[in-house]
């Protein structure tokens, strides 16, 4: 059984380092020290780089610690605590409530079954093969489970970022730069959204030392919901955290649109009737034009004449109708009379009405047709101006979400079971559930387990790093203790939920089933 004592989590520094203490058991030593070690250092050998740590010095990662020549884990296993329908209540609005600064809660109210030990402060374990640092049993509606603990050590991963806007954030493939190191790069939009891709093995080992480090640490700050600043290249400065609004440029984004430009067409049409004799949804990738659009064929509006720039795709819909940029709808426009070459004077007659508006509302703007056929910027009428502001109600508020994608497929495994591919079969075939701090992992299909998290739904600083450099995140497996024992789990090691609570030093954070079910009732998200 492999596990290491534990010191409070404000102990970071080498002075500091409360003595270790008599009630915590100490499951697994450190090496032996080698001849050449000084006698007051001891070895962790909780991932490769194996620190000599001077006693009442922290390691390389700040994650273990010499406490009286005894490997410490610094932080405190978290616990999550499963509250009561008043409690939850007090914290609705809030993102993850936590205890504050991470003060270890003693005097803990509620029964071992309302209690989950996540892999947040568990520890590493190296080589592989150790049994990962807890095999916790506990109830289910009285059904025996167990949930292999652990901080898995990950080459493998990256973080997915969504950022709701349809401003041009940079061109798809353009390296994204983070403190001068490339640390990912712009991947496919999606609806609404630019998305980015961060971090991942081949910044992390197949570049510089400093590309390697530098990615590490802007790992370790997004997937702990901390700002980070990034650099696209040819496109723009950012700055993404976590369930805030990205700031792009130096600016905050409110709105994410409420559709593409034939989309927005489509929602408004009718509304839009009898209002105006034509309208122009600006937009950087689908630009829709209301009198040719399916949805101004069903209400038998009469064409306009108007005649766009950019490639027609069908009826009403406009591709590449100006460069991406910064302005409306995400194109490079200021004046969206740029993307209008004229007018057909077979369809067009003067006092006709124009609306063009981008696809957030944010820029909107109203045309008369004069005696030339030429748009002329007029007062937008009130019922008009009303639909452009449903437009703007419609946009749901601008976010930069943070998925961690990783791989536990490898060598991870060993510490669970020591036949790793059933670990692998019983996650596909749902036996086992996959958490990482508690929160509820998307399985990829296909082989390994590959996992995927949003880290709103984890604790409080869940990611560590190990200067190999690798980034640490919590996992744990759920499963029926006889399964884990058919699995070929280490069952030596399995200790009752009370006892680990018992005996470890810890502190529990509420967690909110508004946020994500229970971790022990969470349904498998399998591909
Ligand atoms: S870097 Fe690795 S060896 Fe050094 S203290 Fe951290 S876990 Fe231990």
């Amino acid at each position: 059984m492999t596990s290491h004592n534990r010191v409070d989590h404000s102990a970071d520094h080498a002075d500091e380092f409360p003595a270790a203490q008599s009630e915590v058991r100490v499951l697994d030593k450190s090496r032996p020290r080698s001849e050449n070690m000084a006698t007051n250092k001891i070895e962790c050998n909780a991932c490769p780089v194996l620190c000599q740590i001077t006693e009442g010095r922290s390691g390389a990662c700040d994650r273990y610690a010499n406490v009286q020549g005894v490997l410490t884990r610094v932080d405190p296993l978290v616990l999550l605590k499963r509250l009561d329908n008043q409690s939850q209540t007090q914290v609705r609005d809030r993102a993850l409530p936590s205890t504050p600064d991470g003060e270890p809660e003693k005097n803990l109210d509620s029964t071992t079954a309302e209690l989950f030990v996540t892999g947040v402060g568990a520890g590493t374990t190296y080589p592989d093969y150790k049994p990962a640092p807890f095999m916790v049993a506990s109830k289910l509606n009285g059904v025996d489970m167990v949930t292999v603990v652990t901080e898995g050590i990950f080459s493998y991963c990256s973080f997915k970022v969504k950022i709701d806007t349809d401003r041009y954030l940079g061109p798809e493939r353009a390296s994204i730069r983070h403190r001068g190191e490339v640390v990912g790069h712009v991947t496919t939009a999606e609806y609404g959204s630019q998305m980015l891709s961060l971090g991942g093995v081949h910044h992390l080992t197949g570049g510089s030392k400093k590309e390697g480090r530098v990615t590490c640490e802007m790992m370790m700050a997004l997937g702990n919901k901390h700002a980070v600043e990034l650099a696209i290249e040819g496109g723009a400065q950012l700055v993404v955290q976590a369930g805030r609004a990205p700031i792009v440029d130096g600016v905050e984004e409110k709105h994410m649109r409420v559709g593409c430009g034939s989309a927005t067409i489509g929602i408004f049409a009718k509304q839009w009737f009898g209002q105006v004799d034509e309208v122009v949804v600006v937009d950087d990738h689908i630009t829709g034009v209301l009198s040719e659009h399916q949805a101004g064929r069903c209400l038998d509006m009469p064409l306009s004449g108007i005649k766009m720039k950019g490639r027609k795709s069908t009826p009403g819909r406009y591709f590449q109708v100006a460069n991406p940029g910064q302005g409306w709808g995400g194109t490079d426009i200021a004046n969206p009379l740029d993307i209008i070459e004229g007018f057909d004077p077979e369809y067009a007659r003067p006092g006709m009405r124009l609306l063009m508006t981008s696809t957030t509302g944010e820029h909107a703007a109203w045309f008369v047709l004069n005696e030339q056929l030429q748009p002329v910027p007029a007062t937008m009428p009130s019922a008009v101006q009303k639909v452009v502001d449903r437009i703007v109600e419609n946009c749901e508020p601008s976010l930069a979400s943070v998925m961690f994608l990783a791989g536990a497929g490898g060598s991870l495994r060993a510490g669970v079971t020591d036949n790793p591919v059933w670990l692998t079969n019983s996650i596909k075939q749902a036996i086992t559930q996959v958490t990482c701090g508690g929160a509820a992992a998307y399985v990829w299909a296909g082989g390994g387990i590959t996992v995927m998290v949003d880290v709103l739904r984890m604790p409080d600083q869940s990611f560590g790093s190990v200067p190999t450099p690798a980034i640490v995140a919590p996992i744990e497996f759920t499963m029926r203790l006889d399964d884990y024992a058919r699995l070929g789990g280490h069952m030596d090691g399995v200790r009752p939920i009370d006892e680990v609570i018992d005996q470890e030093r810890s502190r529990s954070m509420h967690w909110s089933v508004e946020h994500s079910s229970w971790p022990l009732l969470q349904k498998p998200m399998l591909g």
